[in-house]
C-alpha cells in the first residue's frame, strides 16, 4: 500500500453500533491490518480528511446520514474518490445492491461476518488496488520516458532543420551470403543537404543511392565510405562537385552503427578565394621574376636560375656555358633616335635571343641596362661559341639601322663567353667574370664578334 509501515493496509469502518464496530476491528487488527474505527458518516467523513485510509467498510444503515449518502459524499471529492468501499449490511435489512454499486461501492458484506469471507473480500480490494498504483506508476514512468524522447526528438529535428552544415545517415546495405557492404541507405538527411542534391528529403530517406551517386562524383570515395563502416577510422576531405552556384564542399563522415554519419559544408568562397590568391601568387611570382621592358626573365630570374644550375652541373659534372651580350654603341643611338627608339631596340634584341636559344633549359635574361645573358646547361664552350655566332647574325639580320656606330650601319652585339665544368672548389662569380672578361676582349677587339 502507500504506507509503507502499515504494510497490511489501513482500514476505515464505520458503523453506528460500537459492538458490530468492535468485534470486526479486533478481528481484523489480529490479522495484521491498522484499523480506524468510528460510529457515524459525519466522523468518517472528517477522519478521512486528516488521514486516508486504504480502504472503508461502511455500514448502510446509520441514523443521519445512512452508508449511501456517506459513499456518495466521499466519491464526490476527487482525493478520496479512489478508496474501494466495502459497503456492511445486516442479515435481514432492505439491502439495495444496485443503489450500492451506483453510488460507488466496490463490494458488500452482509453480517453476521465469516471472517475469512471478510478477509478474502478486503484482499480482494488490496490486490486490486496494488494493481491499479503499480499500473499508474507505470503510465506515469512511460509519459515521462515519452516526453523525455519526444524533446530529444524535437531536439534533433530542430538541429537538422537549422543547421548551416548539410547532416545525413547512412546505413549499409549488406550482401546477405558474404556481409559485404554493397551500398548504403539515407537514413536521415537535412534539408539543406537534400536541397544541395536537388532533391526533396521524403526522395532520398530510406532510398538506396550512394553508390550510384558517388560513381559520378568520386568511384574512390565508395570504397572509402566502406573502409569507414568497417574499421571506425574517420574521414574528411574537401570534394569538387558543381552543383547550383556551388562547387566545393568539406564533409567529415564519422562510423555510425553500421553506417555513418556525415556532415558537409560548402566551402565554395572560401575555395574560390583560395584559388584566386593562389593565381594571384603566382601572377606575382611571374611578375617578380620577368623584366618590365622586354617581358623576358629579369636579373633576380637569373640569378636564382644560374645558382640552381650551377649546383646541378657540379654534382652532374656537365658543362654550364654563359654568353654575356652588349649592344654596341648603345649610347649613341639613345642620344640619335630617342630613348622610345631605344626602348624597342631592346625589344627587338630581346626577342631575337630568345628565339635562338630554344632549349626549353635555356634561360635568356636582361642583366641590366643594354646588356643580357644567356644561361646554357649542359652546354659546352663549342656549342656556346656556336649559338653566340648565330646570335651575331639574328642581330644583324634585323638590320636596324644605327648612325652613330662606328662598326656598322646597322645595330650589332659583342658577346663573351664562358664555358665551366663547375667543380666544389669553384665559386659562381667565376663563370660570370670569365664571360665579362671575354666581352670585354670582344669590345676592345673592334666589337661585332663573340669571343670565348
Ligand atoms: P659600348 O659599345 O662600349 O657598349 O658602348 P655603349 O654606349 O653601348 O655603352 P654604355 O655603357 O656607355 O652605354 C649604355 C647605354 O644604354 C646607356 C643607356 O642610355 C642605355 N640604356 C641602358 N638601359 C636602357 C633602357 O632601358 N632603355 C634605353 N632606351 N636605353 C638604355
Ligand atoms: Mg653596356
Ligand atoms: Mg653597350
Amino acid at each position: 500500500m502507500e504506507n509503507t509501515d502499515e504494510k497490511k493496509g489501513n482500514i476505515l469502518l464505520v458503523d453506528d453500533l460500537p459492538n458490530n464496530l468492535q468485534l470486526l476491528s479486533d478481528l481484523l487488527i489480529n490479522l495484521g491490518y491498522t484499523v480506524r474505527s468510528v460510529t457515524s458518516g459525519k466522523m468518517a467523513l472528517r477522519t478521512l480528511q486528516v488521514k486516508r485510509p486504504d480502504l472503508i467498510l461502511l455500514d448502510i444503515k446509520m441514523p443521519d446520514m445512512d452508508g449511501y449518502q456517506v459513499c456518495e459524499m466521499i466519491k464526490k471529492e476527487e482525493e478520496l474518490q479512489d478508496i474501494p468501499i466495502i459497503f456492511i449490511s445486516a442479515l435481514g435489512d432492505t439491502f439495495d445492491k444496485v443503489k450500492a454499486f451506483e453510488c460507488g461501492g466496490v463490494d458488500y458484506i452482509t453480517k453476521p461476518f465469516q471472517i475469512e469471507e471478510v478477509v478474502a473480500r478486503i484482499e480482494g480490494q488490496f490486490t486490486i488496488q496494488r494493481q491499479r498504483i503499480a499500473l499508474k506508476r507505470e503510465v506515469r514512468k512511460r509519459r515521462e520516458a515519452e516526453e523525455v524522447l519526444y524533446q530529444s526528438r524535437a531536439l534533433l529535428s530542430s538541429v537538422l532543420n537549422s543547421a548551416l552544415d548539410g547532416i545525413a545517415a547512412m546505413q549499409a546495405v549488406r550482401n546477405p551470403q558474404t556481409g559485404d557492404i554493397e551500398d548504403f541507405r539515407c537514413l536521415v538527411i537535412n534539408p539543406i543537404l537534400s536541397k544541395a542534391f536537388n532533391r526533396s528529403r521524403e526522395d532520398l530517406i530510406g532510398r538506396v543511392l550512394l553508390k550510384r551517386f558517388l560513381q559520378r562524383l568520386d568511384p574512390q570515395l565508395f570504397d572509402q565510405f566502406v573502409n569507414l563502416v568497417e574499421t571506425g577510422t574517420f574521414l574528411t576531405q574537401d570534394i569538387y562537385f558543381p552543383i547550383a552556384n556551388s562547387d566545393w564542399y568539406h564533409f567529415v563522415a564519422v562510423k555510425l552503427g553500421d553506417g555513418f554519419a556525415v556532415t558537409v559544408r560548402d566551402i565554395t568562397d572560401r575555395k574560390r578565394m583560395e584559388l584566386e590568391l593562389q593565381a594571384a601568387n603566382q601572377q606575382l611570382q611571374l611578375l617578380a621574376n620577368i623584366d618590365g621592358l622586354t617581358h623576358i626573365a629579369n636579373r633576380r630570374r637569373f640569378d636564382e636560375y644560374l645558382a640552381q644550375e650551377w649546383q646541378r652541373h657540379c654534382r652532374e659534372q656537365k658543362p654550364l656555358s654563359l654568353i654575356l651580350v652588349d649592344i654596341d654603341y648603345f649610347k649613341a643611338y639613345n642620344d640619335l633616335y630617342g630613348h622610345q627608339k631605344g626602348d624597342d631596340c631592346l625589344q627587338k634584341v630581346a626577342n631575337t635571343l630568345v628565339d635562338i636559344a630554344k632549349r626549353i633549359t635555356d634561360l635568356v635574361a636582361r642583366y641590366g641596362g643594354e646588356e643580357f645573358v644567356i644561361v646554357l646547361p649542359n652546354t659546352n664552350r663549342q656549342d656556346a661559341l656556336a649559338m653566340a655566332e648565330n646570335m651575331l647574325q639574328a642581330i644583324a639580320a634585323l638590320a636596324i639601322p644605327h648612325e652613330g656606330s662606328s662598326v656598322s650601319k646597322y645595330v650589332t652585339i659583342s658577346i663573351g663567353v664562358s664555358s665551366i665544368i663547375p667543380m666544389p672548389e669553384d665559386t659562381i662569380e667565376r663563370i660570370i667574370s670569365e664571360a665579362d672578361q671575354a666581352l670585354y676582349s670582344a669590345k676592345s677587339q673592334g666589337r661585332n664578334r663573340a669571343i670565348a
